[in-house]
């Protein structure tokens, strides 16, 4: 062990202290796409104990361009891409523990999933999820990492709660659905996501092994093609924050919302009210006279006409070829039905 992690023990703000709390250390990553790919891969290999990954989505070709953890053949297969991560993982360290989870993050599931976690990292690309991890993090007093990356921009900041302005301090509500350029429409660049990647494991490492005092404390933001780098002061925490001031965690009050517009990307997420798991063979059984289906162990895919649906165990789907709830939700109905 301690020569596969010697050089980073003799790098002065790890030694072998530092290599003791990153063994002992629990970190979540919320999406593994293209940033939760840099950190698990990078967090992995610096032996990490354990290792959280969550993610809702599936393995695309449009993916690979950026998403590191997943191949081809990932791809083909439509690996869920918290399973695929983690069989990607265990060859890349087999003496540290993953554990996959494929889910939508939301109120009831994310308490359960910080708890016990020294760090979270931010590896998601809504606006929803942060203030869900940022209340979450709040209350429990969990220092996690925004990030987010589009084009060739991005920016990151750390947050450690009621020390440090937290997500909503600075932005105290999120950006209007479409009023924001996403990878789906400005498209991104690899080499930005690497840079944000980096500085967030950068922080982790720091968080874990103690060195505080080398936080870099502000809004980071860069753009590679354009050669800008900056640092924003964040300001003190704010006392009337409704998060961290007032201890009022509203994401985390249950206004389940049931569907979601997935950025961008011509497709809806529909959630079941009640939890439930699918029977796949007699789903797919029922949808063979509507139209073409598949399945493995972790989705069904449908396709019928001009859209494509994607059930997951928990009934949760994602329905592609529209960009209205309304239809969302009757294909839902007609084809899954709850
Ligand atoms: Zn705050």
């Amino acid at each position: 062990m301690d020569d596969r992690y010697s050089r980073q023990i003799l790098f002065n703000g790890i030694g072998s202290e530092g290599q003791q709390r990153l063994t002992a250390a629990q970190v979540l990553i919320v999406g593994c796409g293209a940033l939760g790919s840099g950190h698990a891969e990078s967090l992995a290999r610096a032996g990490i104990g354990r290792l959280l990954i969550v993610d809702r989505d599936f393995v695309e070709p449009s993916n690979l361009q950026r998403q590191t953890m997943f191949t081809e053949s990932d791809a083909e297969q439509h690996l869920p891409k918290a399973i695929a991560a983690a069989n990607h993982l265990r060859q890349i360290n087999s003496s540290i523990e993953i554990e996959p989870h494929i889910l939508d993050v939301n109120y009831s599931s994310i308490e359960q999933l910080v708890e016990g976690c020294d760090v979270v990292l931010d590896g998601t690309d809504n606006f929803a999820t942060r203030y869900l991890i940022n209340d979450a993090c709040v209350k429990h007093e969990i220092p996690w990492i925004y990030g987010a990356a589009v084009g060739s921009y991005g920016v990151t900041m750390t947050i450690r709660p009621h020390q440090t302005a937290c997500l909503r301090c600075v932005f105290e509500q999120a950006p209007p659905a479409a009023s924001a350029p996403t990878c789906d429409t400005a498209g991104v660049i690899m080499p930005i996501i690497n840079v944000v990647s980096a500085v967030q494991v950068t922080e982790a490492l720091k968080l874990i092994t103690g060195h505080i005092e080398d936080l870099h404390g502000s809004l980071m933001q860069f753009d590679v093609w354009r050669n800008e780098w900056r640092r924003i002061g964040t300001g003190a925490r704010r006392t009337d924050c409704p998060t961290c001031g007032l201890a009022r965690y509203e994401s985390l009050s249950g206004t389940a919302e049931g569907a979601a517009v997935l950025c961008g990307r011509d497709a809806i997420q529909i959630s079941p009210s009640q939890p439930t798991r699918v029977n796949f063979s007699s789903l797919a059984e029922r949808l063979r006279r509507a139209g073409e289906v598949k399945f493995n162990e972790y989705l069904l895919r449908f396709k019928t006409g001009n859209f494509e649906l994607t059930v997951f165990q928990d009934a949760r789907s994602i329905i592609r070829g529209t960009d209205e709830v309304a239809v969302a939700r009757s294909l839902y109905a007609r084809y899954i039905g709850n």
